[in-house]
């Protein structure tokens, strides 16, 4: 087999994943990293707090995909090659033990994402990978049109144009250049035929219209459910209520599954939430007449049956226009019927959004219908890989967006280890 020459645009995650991937395959291919910036792996660096959160917990493919907002089917070729079980496997064989907290997400042992730089830094040094940094990839044009037809029918070939540097020849290619908020970065992309589905960001939380919510600031409720009205999607988890809004866990998860529809409407709408998800508003109505019965000599505001915090207990009774001191067999029925309604369909106008400490990921990207899922290979130009977040797909906070980078970064360099 030939010695190859491939580039990976892209000195992150899903672009060192996929360089040590090949170089796995073929040692003594001639491989290199070309970064735009001065730094690699920043994300990586930032990523979990400083402690990468590597991926989840989550063996099962069926319950992976469901992490993904966008990109499902896509994934599920996908994740049937490579999932978060191979992730784990591969860390393990290069040094890396990760440990699972309560919630399914996974971090090196050591908590730093240094360990996992570390990591990639010794397998590219000990494959003799070429990692430049400032190499911009302005454009890249595709030889293969060029080729004789003798040539063309096996062989790949690429130019590819740094931003104030010589060009430089490649025989495959892997993209990997990461999230984007501008459609445009990529122009050149689209003289292939790749069409961008308008990148908006995911995983934000969300500023109220009214601010006397705010006023809880801090208060933290282990289980609420949200929805974004007129979605169908609810989401479970704690909920935290910020100066801004809310935030926690479920409104960043909730953000994700309604990305471009909240930026259709410019982040302006409903946020319906139940404090006690283990009930709806009718089967609260029922469960009512138990809690009369057990705390009727009660006063409310110092008995309170679902584990709320106490402020926000307070609060809801004084929104309902329900004294603290009053007994439960004595709240009048329509101050039940407010209270209720109040306690499982909490409605917050949302204007605008907030970024949850800059861990925000990009919701669209390259179209997915012009890549194959089984090789990560562009449909249209043989040759010309993907992997990582500038495609279509993302999930959930938790591990994901990181297991994706995996996922795709070792399934394109399969294939650029395929080439002939
Ligand atoms: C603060 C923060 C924390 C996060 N924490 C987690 C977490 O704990 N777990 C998780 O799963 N996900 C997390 N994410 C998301 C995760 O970091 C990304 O999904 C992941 O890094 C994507 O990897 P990537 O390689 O596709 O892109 P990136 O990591 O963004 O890398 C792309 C690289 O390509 C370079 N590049 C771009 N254009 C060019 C060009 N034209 N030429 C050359 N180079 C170029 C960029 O400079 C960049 O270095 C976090 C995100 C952020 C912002």
């Amino acid at each position: 087999m030939d010695k190859k020459k491939i580039v990976v645009v892209g000195g992150g995650a899903a672009g060192f994943f996929c360089a040590i991937q090949i170089a796995e395959l073929h040692p003594d291919w001639e491989i290199s990293i070309f970064e735009k910036t001065n730094k690699l792996l920043s994300k990586v660096r930032v990523s979990g707090g400083g402690r990468c959160n590597v991926t989840h917990a989550c063996p099962d493919v069926e319950v992976l995909l469901k992490k993904y907002p966008r990109g499902t089917r896509f994934l599920k070729k996908a994740f049937y090659q490579f999932a978060t079980k191979n992730t784990i496997e591969w860390f393990a064989k290069n040094g890396v033990e990760l440990h699972t907290e309560k919630d399914g997400r996974m971090f090196p042992t050591t908590n730093s994402s240094d360990t996992i730089i570390d990591c990639f830094l010794r397998k590219v040094h000990q494959y003799k990978i070429n990692v430049l940094t400032q190499h911009e990839v302005v454009e890249v044009i595709n030889n293969a049109a060029t080729l004789s037809n003798a040539n063309s029918a096996k062989q790949h070939s690429f130019t590819l144009q740094l931003l104030g540097r010589a060009p430089m020849q490649a025989d495959a290619i892997c993209l990997a250049t990461g999230g984007m908020l501008k459609s445009d970065r990529l122009k050149w992309l689209t003289n292939f035929g790749h069409s961008i589905v308008d990148p908006v960001p995911s995983l934000f939380t969300f500023n109220t219209v009214d601010k006397k919510i705010t006023t809880l600031m801090g208060v933290a409720i282990e289980k609420a459910s949200i929805q974004w009205r007129g979605n169908k999607i609810i989401e479970t988890g704690p909920l935290l209520i910020t100066h801004w809004g809310i935030s926690g866990p479920a409104a960043i998860k909730l953000s994700a599954w309604c990305a471009r529809e909240m930026s259709e409407t410019n982040y302006e709408g409903v946020i319906i939430i139940n404090w006690t998800p283990n009930f709806n508003e009718s089967t609260l109505k029922m469960e009512w007449i138990n809690l009369r019965m057990d705390f009727g000599k009660r006063e409310m505001g110092s008995k309170n049956p679902f584990d709320l915090p106490q402020r926000l207990w307070h609060f809801l009774l004084q929104e309902a226009g329900v004294a603290l001191n009053t007994k439960w067999a004595d709240l009048k029925s329509a101050n039940q019927h407010l209270l209720i309604q109040l306690l499982t369909r909490y409605t917050l106008a949302i204007k605008g959004k907030t970024t949850f400490k800059e861990e925000f990921v990009t919701c669209g990207g390259v179209d997915l219908k012009d890549i194959d899922a089984q090789t990560m290979e562009s449909k249209l130009v043989p040759g010309l890989h993907f992997a990582g977040e500038m495609m279509d797909v993302d999930g959930i906070t938790g591990g994901f967006n990181f297991q994706h980078a995996w996922t795709s970064g070792w399934i394109a360099a399969q294939h650029i280890g395929q080439m002939a």
